[in-house]
């Protein structure tokens, strides 16, 4: 595997040497979240035992320290992602940043006779704020449909993005299908129409060398805990012009430059909408988070985990009765299954038995599966700290599971 010593590698991972019920743990459920390498745990303890403050003010030392910690993070996904720091806005993550996005710009602007574009294969993450913005302003909600291999309809795309529509909501990566969806052309047909762009980087950022500014987008959000980062931390990435003219979502302290009961004046982007104090251990891990992943390289990443999903789909093609939804040219390393005879959930439950893990059901995604008439599947999701003889293992136990289940 070229210059990456992976079995070095996955031993950065303190989590995957326990057993479960057991049996070695074998984690196949990335897309969930991923686990973390001891860098960026010991990098949150290491901030409660020597740094721990408030940031943005106090004026003493582990104030400072605190907020140069925080805003090290910002720089440091910037950096990551070739975009401004002060285009960042730090929150909890795609949830967050995605309600931003349609509380700050959409709710203000859009109103009767506007449409919002929504593919077929996002997350709620990126349908329920959508709903909840057409309610209230009584613009409509359309559908950018998926063919059945699981790519978007691009003609269909083309011919959906009518002079009515003012925002297209569209997953890098599915996180079902793990469908790679060729943002930066779709973006840059948007933008000629005066569509704007909400890109969920949430299954792409952890997976591959994201570079957005050269994806054209709009808005880009994604999540810190499936990126080796803690829980509770991720961001939005917007242009700058349009963080300038956006409200704030949530009013608080850090979020003003002035107040009175009559009139607030707000600071300025991003900090106008990191209202009260955020989840600084959880930055300051997801600072040691883009560390590891830079060091060692989205594309190394990208590689190694092409090589683990064409071996997993390789054998599971082998499975009798085994249906693999979607089969789009450029995957990430997620591969959802239907087994004959079997249901999703008793599938999961056994071969947790077996110590793998593995998703069973809708993963956020009710429209995505009712697309394939199927009511939940399982879901396989490795990363780059997993090995061939795991996926051989999960693929044994899958077999003998499916025995037990007659
Ligand atoms: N979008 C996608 C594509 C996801 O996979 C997820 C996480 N399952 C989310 C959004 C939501 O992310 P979070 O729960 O971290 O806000």
């Amino acid at each position: 595997d070229g210059a990456v010593d992976w079995a070095a590698v996955r031993a950065d991972f303190p989590l995957l040497l326990r057993e479960v019920h057991g049996k070695p743990l074998i984690y196949l459920d990335n897309a969930n979240t991923g686990q973390k390498p001891a860098s960026v745990i010991e990098a949150v303890d290491g901030y409660y035992r020597r740094q721990n403050a408030n940031v943005s003010r106090a004026v003493h030392q582990l104030g400072t320290e605190a907020t140069e910690a925080y805003e090290g993070t910002r720089g440091k996904l910037a950096r990551f992602l070739n975009v401004r720091a002060d285009e960042l806005v730090l929150c909890s993550g795609t949830t967050f940043a995605i309600n931003l996005v349609a509380y700050s710009w959409a709710l203000p602007r859009l109103g009767p006779g506007d449409t919002i574009l929504v593919s077929r294969m996002e997350h709620h993450a990126n349908i329920v704020p959508w709903r909840l913005v057409a309610d209230r302003t009584g613009a409509t909600v359309r559908v950018a449909e998926i063919l059945d291999d699981g790519t978007l309809d691009l003609d269909a795309l083309r011919r959906a993005m009518t002079p009515d529509v003012k925002l297209l909501a569209l997953t890098h990566v599915s996180n079902v299908l793990g469908t790679v969806n060729p943002v930066r052309e779709i973006c840059r047909e948007a933008r000629r129409r005066g569509v704007v762009t909400v890109i969920d980087g949430s299954q792409a950022v952890p997976h591959m060398r994201v570079d957005i500014a050269a994806l054209g987008c709009d808005f880009y959000a994604f999540t810190g805990h499936k990126m080796c980062g803690p829980t509770g931390t991720g961001a939005l990435w917007a242009r700058r012009e349009h963080l300038e003219a956006m409200p704030p979502f949530l009013g608080g302290g850090e979020m003003i430059r002035e107040v009175s009961f009559e009139r607030i004046v707000y600071n300025d982007p991003p900090h106008r909408f990191e209202a009260g104090t955020p989840n600084i251990a959880g930055f300051v891990g997801l600072g040691a988070a883009v560390d590891y992943l830079e060091r060692l390289g989205p594309e190394q990443v990208e590689r190694r985990e092409g090589e683990l999903l064409a071996h997993l789909t390789e054998s599971l093609s082998q499975v009798d009765g085994l249906r693999i939804l979607g089969n789009a040219p450029r995957k990430a390393a997620v591969v959802s299954f239907l087994l004959e005879g079997a249901h999703a959930h008793d599938l999961a439950t056994l071969l947790d038995l077996e110590g793998v893990a593995i998703r069973s059901g809708q993963h956020c995604a009710h429209p995505l599966l009712q697309f394939y008439g199927v009511a939940a599947t399982c879901r396989v999701s490795p990363a780059f700290y997993n090995t061939h003889d795991e996926i051989d293992t999960f693929v044994a136990a899958l077999l003998k599971v499916r025995r037990l289940l007659g």
